[in-house]
């Protein structure tokens, strides 16, 4: 049967001498992988539309329960070029996608991680040395996901964090994904110590529209606590699951 959808390109792959799969994030199936018959024999404007980022509108053909449909047309209307063409840019990018190519399973519909996606792209490509958005990105993400850290509240006694100044309240950890008030804390190690200033523009972040990010300035130290405060909670999760994998696999059952 032929479905059609929209999509972004995530990710394409070399199958065999000529084919590639392609990974989408659809506005309809969620994460898509499909299979693309000779993209590369020939310089074309199908071969260009699976290039990363790419926004498309997408046919693909298989049966419901088909692991690998087949991609039958892809028509460009946005090429996100811009992103892909600065090395500094990409990497940045790249790290988004990878968000979505790792936390998300595959053919469940998530509209709203679609248009956050297509949103961001959208905005960051005039303004893409505006770090605000990679980062905006990486919360909102991982809110939709129900993974985002919390800053807002201690993670064993629930007392909120601020209520305009933070009250030492800050001090994220990792393995709790949570900051932990200062009553609570019975260890240090392994917390991420954050300005004041930090957890309010978190807390704000998360809240925020897309639309009003272009009117937030922050320091640089700011942006940089909050990307450590992602990046390792981002890693500490990622972890956790291989192990959980490596653990079930150990003990046969299959994840
Ligand atoms: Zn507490």
């Amino acid at each position: 049967m032929l479905k059609r959808t929209e999509g972004i390109v995530l990710k394409n792959s070399l199958f065999g001498e000529a084919d590639l799969i392609v990974t989408y994030l659809t506005r309809d199936y969620g994460l898509l992988k499909v299979f693309a018959k000779s993209p590369r024999k020939i310089k074309s404007r199908f071969g260009s539309s699976l290039e990363p980022l790419t926004y498309s509108n997408i046919s693909f053909m298989g049966k419901e329960d088909a692991n690998l449909p087949r991609l039958t047309q892809s028509d460009i209307i946005k090429t996100f070029h811009t992103l892909r063409d600065d090395f500094k840019r990409l990497l940045n990018v790249s790290e988004m996608l990878e968000l979505s190519l790792k936390f998300m399973p595959e053919r469940e519909p998530h509209f709203a991680v679609f248009k956050l996606l297509l949103g961001t792209l959208t905005k960051l490509e005039p303004d893409s040395e505006n770090a605000l958005y990679f980062l905006y990105y990486k919360i909102k993400f991982l809110e939709i996901s129900g993974y985002a850290p919390r800053l807002d509240m201690c993670g064993r006694c629930g007392t909120t964090s601020y209520n305009g100044s933070c009250n030492g309240h800050n001090n994220f950890y990792v393995s709790h994904g949570s900051i932990i008030c200062e009553k609570c804390i019975r260890d240090r190690e392994g917390s991420i110590r954050l300005s004041d200033g930090t957890v309010r523009l978190y807390n704000s972040l998360i809240k925020w529209r897309l639309s009003n990010i272009n009117r937030v300035k922050a320091p640089a130290y700011m942006l940089s606590e909050i990307g450590q405060v992602i990046n390792s909670h981002v890693a500490y999760i990622l972890g956790r699951s291989k192990q959980l994998r490596k653990e079930n696999f150990a003990v046969g059952i299959t994840p």
